[in-house]
């Protein structure tokens, strides 16, 4: 087998990614900042197309919004399908369109800050673009990240991304009601998490039935 791995300097866009990513820190502590001073906990969630970001937010939402403030923001390349169904259950939404954009970014989550009022929200839950990959080097500003993984991805989804588990508080392990027809272990994806970061949080869920969404709130409740 032949194995090609890029190499630093190989990458042509090194030094302008090396500011791009700096001048995004420098936003997203910015936007910490202006959460902070309202007292306003945002939360990142982060996964693959389908791993159920939009429906544990959805379920989220339900739970919360009776005890306390809640806004979302739903990144989507270019449809509001999942903004919609938020929608509905009449919190604040903003719908961030990336254009194709692979991720989300401080400065977009900024701009959506100034579009709210941040005092009222306990929580602002913001879903990223479905991607497991560069998410992880973007920070939003929020106090805690959340990685959604399915077990419908199949059985190495955490290994092949550590980057996103590592920089990661929370982990969500989704759709263990069909973890069997899959045959997938949930048990060792629980593991993988573990092996890559011993102190994180793991959580087994089925977003659709509603299994473990209790315990994600109130883990997320504890922040
Ligand atoms: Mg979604
Ligand atoms: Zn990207």
């Amino acid at each position: 087998m032949i194995k090609l791995e890029a190499q630093p300097d190989e990458i042509y866009d090194i030094e302008l990614e090396h500011s791009l990513l700096e001048a995004n820190e420098k936003l997203a502590r910015q936007n910490r900042a202006l959460l902070d001073e309202h007292g306003t906990t945002a939360i990142d969630f982060m996964g693959a197309i389908g791993s159920g970001k939009t429906t544990l937010i959805t379920k989220l939402v339900e739970k919360l919004k009776n005890q306390c403030g809640v806004a979302v923001f739903n990144g989507d390349a270019t449809t509001s399908e999942d903004a919609d169904q938020i929608e509905k259950l009449g919190v604040p939404v903003v719908q961030i369109a990336t254009i194709n954009g692979c991720h989300l970014d401080a400065n977009l989550v900024g701009k959506g800050l100034r579009k709210i009022d941040i005092s009222k929200a306990k929580f602002i839950f913001i879903e990223n673009i479905g991607n497991l990959i560069c998410p992880a080097e973007f920070p939003l500003g929020s106090k805690a990240r959340v990685v959604v993984v399915s077990v419908t991805e199949g059985p190495w989804m955490v290994r092949k991304h550590p980057h996103m588990f590592l920089g990661a508080q929370i982990v969500v392990i989704n759709k263990i009601d069909l973890a069997d027809a899959m045959g997938v272990s949930v048990e060792a994806l629980i593991n993988d998490v573990h092996t890559l970061k011993p102190d994180i949080t793991v959580i087994p869920t089925s977003c659709k039935n509603g299994t473990g969404v209790d315990a994600v709130a109130q883990t997320l409740l504890a922040i």
